[in-house]
């Protein structure tokens, strides 16, 4: 039996990885269970799924929380904040963790299962692309397994050869990493309409139903810059070894072109809980509940090049990418704040590149030697877009 805790159970990675768990009731044990704020549905997963332990990282909700499971009549430990997401990502009895909080918040319990030497099923990208250099040390450290659950790595990952040289792609004979992005809600929306688009159509995404966060940056295409940052670090390749290749069908979840002309790539329904099978079962593969594709009802597929105009957000991760670890940190800071402010409609659509540029020019370049370095510059990135805001908004 696989014991694993899942940080951030109740949004819809975490949701999707209980799906997956549930159908195996033989392989896997939940023993940490957290949410920032939905006690209920915790409460409730708790209770399926017999966790030993709730964290309620919201600490204004432990004793909510504590009645609400004493009402259900449940024994599970209640523990609360980053503390207790520490704990049950790092405790002896957890095999496995799933990496599902979103944002910066989940860098802090990332890192402790890594710390741990456990299985790390990594969702939370931001955690990478805040600390990459210093996530990769510490998995080779601790000896940790690191497995992609977003789909276009976990894609690459399955395109790439079981001995793969990390940081040496020559050496496996591969030309380039292609990474596929839909291209979001708007890919053919006139750009004079960008300025007033809603929350709502921004979160409306055609191929893929996710969290709020990560819906606004597929449509600013920022989630694909992420996910270039992302690439970099979990591979080891250089930002020229990776290409974006708009796919809006969302079927290939990525390829991996090699210098003989093969292009292997990796094809499915775009179900979330097909690459949680596969890290949850690596190297086995088991059930997920995902519909196989029926090539007979497929629709063609098409690709294209990004354009930049479209999707600035892309062009500003990219360049981060290749500045180096201060500006990716401060970029993904920059953009927690401008998408959380246009999720509250005090911010346009358009705002939230203009924003996180801004910010990122201002950050001057720096060495991030620790853990507290990258969180400082992450508070002072936070406060600068704060400032930006406001000029936007007024
Ligand atoms: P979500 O918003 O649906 O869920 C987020 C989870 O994190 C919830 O359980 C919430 O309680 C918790 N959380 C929120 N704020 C927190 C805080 N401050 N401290 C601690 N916990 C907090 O998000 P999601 O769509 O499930 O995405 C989770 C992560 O997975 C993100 O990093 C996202 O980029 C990545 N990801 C998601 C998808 C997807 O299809 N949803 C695909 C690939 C990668
Ligand atoms: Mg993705």
């Amino acid at each position: 039996m696989q014991q694993l805790s899942i940080l951030g159970a109740t949004g819809s990675i975490g949701q999707s990885t209980l799906d997956v768990v549930s159908r195996h009731p033989n392989k896997f044990k939940i023993v940490g269970l957290s949410a920032h704020k939905n006690i209920d549905i915790l409460v409730a997963q708790a209770k399926q799924f017999d966790a030993q332990y709730i964290v309620v990282s919201d600490e204004s909700l432990f004793t909510d929380a504590k009645n609400k499971v004493q009402q259900a009549g449940l024994t599970c430990e209640v523990l609360s904040g980053n503390e207790g997401l520490c704990q049950i990502a790092s405790l002896d009895s957890v095999d496995s963790v799933m990496a599902a909080i979103v944002g910066a918040a989940g860098l802090l319990p990332t890192l402790s299962a890594v710390k741990a030497g456990k299985k790390v099923m990594l969702a939370n990208k931001e955690a990478l692309v805040m600390c990459g250099e210093i996530f990769v040390n510490e998995v080779n450290r601790s000896g940790a397994q690191l497995l992609p659950i977003d789909s276009e790595h976990n894609a690459i990952f399955q395109c790439l050869p079981a001995d793969y040289e990390y940081g040496n792609i020559a050496a496996s004979g591969i030309a380039k990493i292609l990474l596929t992005g839909s291209g979001g809600p708007f890919l053919t929306t006139p750009l004079n309409h960008f300025e007033n688009i809603t929350p709502e159509q921004a979160c409306a995404h055609p191929n893929w139903d996710m969290g709020r966060k990560i819906s606004v940056d597929s449509a600013t295409m920022m989630n694909k810059g992420l996910e270039f940052i992302e690439a970099k670090w979990l591979f080891g390749v250089a930002c020229e070894d990776i290409d974006i290749v708009l796919h809006p069908q969302s079927i290939i979840h990525s390829m991996v072109q090699y210098t003989d002309g093969s292009v292997l790539a990796q094809l499915g329904n775009p179900d979330m809980r097909t690459p949680i099978a596969h890290c949850l079962s690596y190297p086995k593969r088991i059930d997920s509940g995902v519909s196989h594709l029926d090539f007979n009802r497929l629709a063609d597929f098409t690709f294209t090049k990004p354009d930049f105009e479209r999707y600035p957000n892309l062009q500003t991760a990219i360049e981060a990418c290749k500045a180096g670890q201060y500006a990716t940190t401060a970029l993904n800071a920059a953009n927690e704040v401008s998408v959380a402010a246009f999720l509250d409609g005090r911010i346009r659509f358009t705002d939230i590149a203009s924003i996180n540029q801004a910010v990122t020019d201002s950050v001057p370049a720096q060495k991030l030697a620790d853990v507290e370095a990258i969180l400082a510059l992450d508070a002072e990135a936070r406060s600068l877009a704060q400032q930006y805001l406001l000029r936007s908004a007024s």
